[in-house]
């Protein structure tokens, strides 16, 4: 199945803002609402916003095998889980409809009323029903940084890191995308000293720099992906913010991992760039030494080359970027990830989603958490308003942004921006 929508030099008649994320060559999928209360599948250019449920139903679509409903649902399972060939029919035909020598479309005027809106009139929600949510611990530079900062600087990768894409099972249900705020969380944390636990607030809330990305059907239980085929059941990726409240984690981690402290929040950036809208961003990622066992050996370039950053916005004040990094700094790629978690024959769906886990570069600069940003409160990093963040303050709005960029095109995922609400009044001690 070619790939046309990719095409480079493809130019669309609706205007693409200079640097914009969303080009002709993009065409992500995100679920959206009108202000007429209308819920639909939809895709971007530009800063408009295209209904695929009224395309679908103008016809637009007709030739391509789909339900009659395809796009007027309120989540993209079922369209993921028809597989990547319909998925490449359905962008290869967005891009020639939108290509701007293509006067279908673009000189009909009563079509083009109900198919397209300004981004601003629109709300995004979340683009899939999240069956499960896992969550991967894969960049060497923060499994490091955490090691050195809670074990022994020494020995900071624990002995199976090197060897297995470590992960945990997180939860789906407080997955929100972006524009969602987010409270405090309340927990168990031990003072520093102190024998006994206290409950209350907690006073460390942080981000994790993170992707994720979404699968589709892609076994039956007790059968393994292998991973030279993973990527043909990962459907597309997003920005992941994964909150982190460090002071619960630190008191609750041991024996089995992360609970609380992680899932009050989680969140996305609301459109889904597919693996094929990023191919010609693959590269090589790092060398992976010792050799993994061949059941997680994969070929070719394992990496894509994704521009990324995090900022925070204090509350009535601007932007400070805290970190800039990329997520081609991953040691374990998306495909090894999806074959070991499906090697003991675990059972994948669609609309599945896989947390990166935290992107840490090698400089202080790139890494993708608060708690090595300013290396366990230790380092307070400054705001432009000349204030200081140890952590995340009440009200701060922490805002991660994604692009691949080549001499001729540009990516991009636009934004995921959660505000950090205060703790709720528990009414209880
Ligand atoms: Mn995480």
């Amino acid at each position: 199945m070619p790939n046309i929508a990719n095409d480079p030099n493809r130019k669309s008649w609706i205007l693409v803002p200079e640097n914009s994320d969303f080009p002709i060559q993009n065409i992500p999928f995100g679920v959206f609402i009108t202000k007429e209360d209308v819920i639909t599948i939809g895709t971007r250019i530009g800063n408009c916003a295209i209904d695929m449920g009224a395309l679908q139903q103008l016809g637009y679509f007709d030739g391509i095998e789909l339900t009659d409903d395809m796009f007027m649902q309120d989540t993209l399972n079922d369209f993921i889980s028809d597989g990547r060939k319909t998925w490449r029919l359905v962008r290869n035909r967005l891009a020639e409809l939108f290509d701007e020598n293509n006067s279908l479309l673009r000189d009909n005027k009563d079509h083009r009323e109900v198919v397209i809106f300004k981004v601003e009139d629109i709300e995004m929600l979340l683009p899939v029903q999240i069956g499960d949510y896992t969550d991967f611990y894969s960049s060497k530079e923060h499994a490091t940084n955490v090691g050195k900062m809670f074990r022994d600087p020494e020995n900071a990768l624990l002995p199976n890191w090197l060897h297995i894409p470590v992960g945990y099972h997180g939860r789906s249900s407080t997955i929100v995308p972006s524009g969602i705020p987010v409270h405090r969380p309340y927990g168990q944390t031990l003072p520093n000293g102190e024998t006994m636990p206290v409950f209350g607030p907690s006073r460390l809330v942080d981000f994790e720099l993170e992707t994720a990305f979404i699968t589709t059907d892609a076994n039956l239980m007790g059968e393994p992906i292998p991973v030279e085929e993973a990527e043909e059941h990962i459907f597309g990726m997003v920005l992941f913010n994964d909150w982190s409240a460090r002071d619960i984690q630190k008191w609750e981690y041991v024996p089995l991992g992360p609970f609380l402290a992680k899932n009050f929040a989680s969140s996305i950036s609301p459109w889904i760039v597919t693996l094929d809208a990023l191919k010609p961003f693959r590269t090589k990622g790092p060398e992976q030494s010792p050799v993994p066992l061949p059941y997680l050996q994969q070929k070719g370039e394992k990496a894509f080359d994704i521009n990324l950053e995090v900022l925070i916005k204090p509350e009535n004040s601007e932007e400070t970027v805290v970190s800039r990094s990329n997520f081609k700094y991953m040691y374990w790629s998306m495909a090894q990830q999806l074959a070991h978690h499906t090697i003991n024959g675990c059972r994948v769906n669609s609309g599945d989603m896989m947390g990166s886990g935290t992107i840490s570069g090698p400089t202080e600069d790139s890494f993708g958490s608060m708690l090595e940003l300013t290396w366990g409160g230790q380092k307070p990093l400054k705001m432009k308003d000349g204030s200081e963040r140890k952590f995340i303050n009440d009200n701060d709005t922490v805002i991660i942004r994604g692009f691949c960029k080549n001499d001729k095109v540009r990516i991009g995922f636009g934004e995921v921006s959660s505000k950090l609400l205060p703790a709720i009044d528990l009414k209880i001690e």
